[in-house]
C-alpha cells in the first residue's frame, strides 16, 4: 500500500481511503488504533518513530497525514477540540500581537480572543471583513494574524478569501480561515492564498456527532513542523481513539457532503416559497447577496443555512414545538439535521446589541442538515411552519 498511496490521487480517494491496507503486523485493511501511551525503544539510544502519545501517535498522524493532503497543506496537527486549534495558532504569538477577526466570528474564537486580549496577552480588532476599506485600515496597524471565517455562522455571509489574503499578504500578516462550514470537500483556503486553515473536526469531518476536536493545517513545512512542537509544549494533541472516529468518519465526507447539500437546496428553495419565513441566508440560492462569490470560491454550497421566522420569537417557539426530523440542539455537520436558535444558544453570549448590529435577529433560526430524506425533512419543517 505504501507504493500506492505514493501516486497522487483525488481527494476522494484520499478520503475513502489514505492509510488502509497500510497495517505491517497483521495486514489489517481498516487502520489500526493505537492507543499506547509509550513505545519501546529499539535499543540504548535508539528511539524508534514513536516515544510518547503527547508527542505523536500513528493513529492521529495517519489522520492528520489524510486532513493536511485533503487541505493542500504542508502538515497538521490535530487538536482536542476546535476551541484548541484556534488556540494553538494565537498562543504561539508573541506577547501584545494584533490580531483581527470578523465582527461576526464563531462564537467560543470571539470569547476565546476576547479572554486573551483582557489578560494582555494580544490585542484584538473585530472587522466587518466583507468591507474591505475597513480591512485595508486596520492592516495599517500591522496585524500578526488575520483570522477569516466563511461562510459565517449563522447568517452564511461569504467574504473573499483570495483578496483578504492578498491584502494581509503584502501588510505582513498571516491569514487563517476557519474551514469548519465547508469542509476541504467544498471550500480549499490554502490554494486561494491563506497560511492556515482551522477546523473545529467536531462538525463536517467527523460527521457523526460523537467526537469534540480540532485540527490546524499550515501551507507552510516549517510552520506545520512549529505547530507539531507547541502542540506538544501546551500538551494540546488530540487523543487516539477521537482522532479513530474521526478518521472513520472522513472516509464519507464526499459522498456526506453531496447528499447534504442536495437536501439543503431543496430546503431552502422550500423555505423561500413559506409564507412564515421573511428571509433565507443560503449562499446556493441566487438572490444570496453572496452567491457569485460563493459559486467563484467553493465547489459547492454546503448544507448549513439559517432563515427568519416573519413572527419572530413568539413564531420560534411554536416552530420548535412542532418541528419533526429536525433536533433542537447546538452544533452542526453530523449525519442527523439539527435546528438551532442564535438569540438564545450559539450567539447567547454575544449580547443582544452586537447581535442586532451583526444582522442575527430573534426569528432567526440555523438549520445544519443531514443525511435524511429529503421529504421527509421537508414535511418536518412543515409540521413546524404551519403553526407559525
Ligand atoms: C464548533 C466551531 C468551533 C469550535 O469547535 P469545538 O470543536 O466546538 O471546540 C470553531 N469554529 C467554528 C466555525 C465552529 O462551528
Amino acid at each position: 500500500m505504501s507504493e500506492r498511496t505514493a501516486i497522487e490521487v483525488q481527494p476522494e480517494t484520499v478520503a475513502a481511503a489514505h492509510g488502509v491496507a497500510s497495517d505491517t503486523a497483521f495486514g489489517a485493511v481498516a487502520p489500526p488504533l493505537y492507543l499506547s501511551t509509550t513505545y519501546e525503544f529499539a535499543d540504548f539510544d535508539t528511539p524508534r518513530a514513536y516515544d510518547y502519545g503527547r508527542v505523536g501517535n500513528p493513529t492521529r498522524d495517519l489522520l492528520a497525514d489524510a486532513i493536511s493532503t485533503l487541505e493542500g497543506g504542508a502538515g497538521a496537527v490535530m487538536t482536542p477540540s476546535g476551541m484548541a486549534a484556534v488556540d494553538l495558532l494565537v498562543g504561539r504569538l508573541a506577547a501584545g500581537s494584533l490580531v483581527l477577526a470578523p465582527h461576526d466570528c464563531y462564537g467560543g474564537t470571539m470569547r476565546l480572543l476576547k479572554a486573551r486580549a483582557a489578560l494582555g496577552q494580544l490585542s484584538l480588532r473585530l472587522v466587518d471583513q466583507s468591507d474591505i476599506g475597513a480591512v485595508k485600515a486596520s492592516l495599517l496597524d500591522r496585524p500578526a494574524l488575520m483570522l477569516v471565517e466563511t461562510p459565517s455562522n449563522p447568517l452564511m455571509r461569504v467574504v473573499d478569501i483570495a483578496t483578504l489574503a492578498g491584502l494581509a499578504r503584502a501588510a505582513g500578516a498571516r491569514v487563517a480561515v476557519d474551514n469548519t462550514f465547508l469542509s476541504p470537500a467544498l471550500q480549499k483556503p490554502l490554494s486561494l492564498g491563506a497560511d492556515y486553515v482551522l477546523h473545529s473536526t467536531t462538525k463536517f469531518l467527523n460527521g457523526h456527532s460523537d467526537v469534540i476536536a480540532g485540527a490546524v493545517i499550515a501551507a507552510d513545512a516549517e510552520e506545520a513542523r512549529g505547530l507539531k512542537h507547541w502542540a506538544n509544549v501546551t500538551g494540546a494533541t488530540a487523543a487516539p481513539f477521537d482522532s479513530w472516529l474521526t478518521l472513520r468518519g472522513l472516509r464519507t465526507l464526499f459522498a456526506r457532503m453531496a447528499a447534504q447539500e442536495r437536501n439543503a437546496m431543496a430546503i431552502a428553495e422550500r423555505l423561500c416559497a413559506h409564507p412564515a419565513v421573511s428571509r433565507v441566508h443560503y449562499p446556493g440560492l441566487a438572490d444570496h447577496p453572496d452567491h457569485a462569490l460563493a459559486a467563484r470560491q467553493q465547489r459547492g454550497f454546503g448544507a448549513m443555512m439559517s432563515f427568519e421566522l416573519v413572527g419572530g420569537v413568539p413564531a420560534v417557539r411554536r416552530f420548535v414545538k412542532g418541528v419533526r426530523c429536525f433536533t433542537f440542539a447546538e452544533s452542526l455537520g453530523g449525519v442527523e439535521s439539527l435546528v438551532a436558535h442564535p438569540a438564545t444558544m450559539t450567539h447567547v453570549d454575544m449580547g443582544a446589541e452586537a447581535r442586532g448590529r451583526a444582522g442575527i435577529g430573534d426569528g432567526l433560526l440555523r438549520l445544519s442538515v443531514g443525511l435524511e430524506h429529503a421529504d421527509d425533512l421537508l414535511a418536518g419543517l412543515e409540521a413546524g411552519l404551519s403553526g407559525c
